[in-house]
């Protein structure tokens, strides 16, 4: 049998950066800050006193959560204190959910750099 000096892209360099990179994804899914199930953005809304600047535009901007509740879609104005920690948090989700699609896709990944390493210990009885 033949030895095989370690490429860059050999089916073992391939594995250990696949590793690294499931290990960076894991760090985001178990990181213990909270998040926020739902999408943070920003509304207008038109506050209804007479006189208003509002009335003639598109209303007064508003920090806006979608969130589902007992199966409904819900939507909550986020109150001004809050604001910079539920963005912050609806962040985390969005990262999280990424992370999460990520690292199904590496999975297949995984399985086709292992089979290399099959490959590339295969000898052939002939
Ligand atoms: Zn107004």
């Amino acid at each position: 049998m033949m030895m095989r000096n370690a490429s860059p892209r050999s089916p073992k360099n391939r594995i250990a950066s696949l590793e690294h990179r499931r290990r960076r994804l894991l760090s985001i899914v178990l990181d213990t800050r909270p998040l926020i199930i739902g999408t943070v953005y920003t509304g207008y809304q038109r506050c209804g006193k007479p006189g208003c600047h509002c009335a003639r535009g598109r209303g007064h901007p508003k920090t806006l959560l979608m969130y589902k509740a007992e199966g409904r879609q819900r939507c909550k104005v986020v109150r001004k204190a809050d604001v910079q920690w539920v963005r912050a948090a609806g962040q985390r989700y969005r990262e999280f959910r990424a992370a999460v699609r990520a690292l199904r896709a590496l999975g297949a990944k995984e399985v086709e750099a292992l089979m290399g390493l099959a490959h590339s210990r295969a000898v052939y009885y002939t």
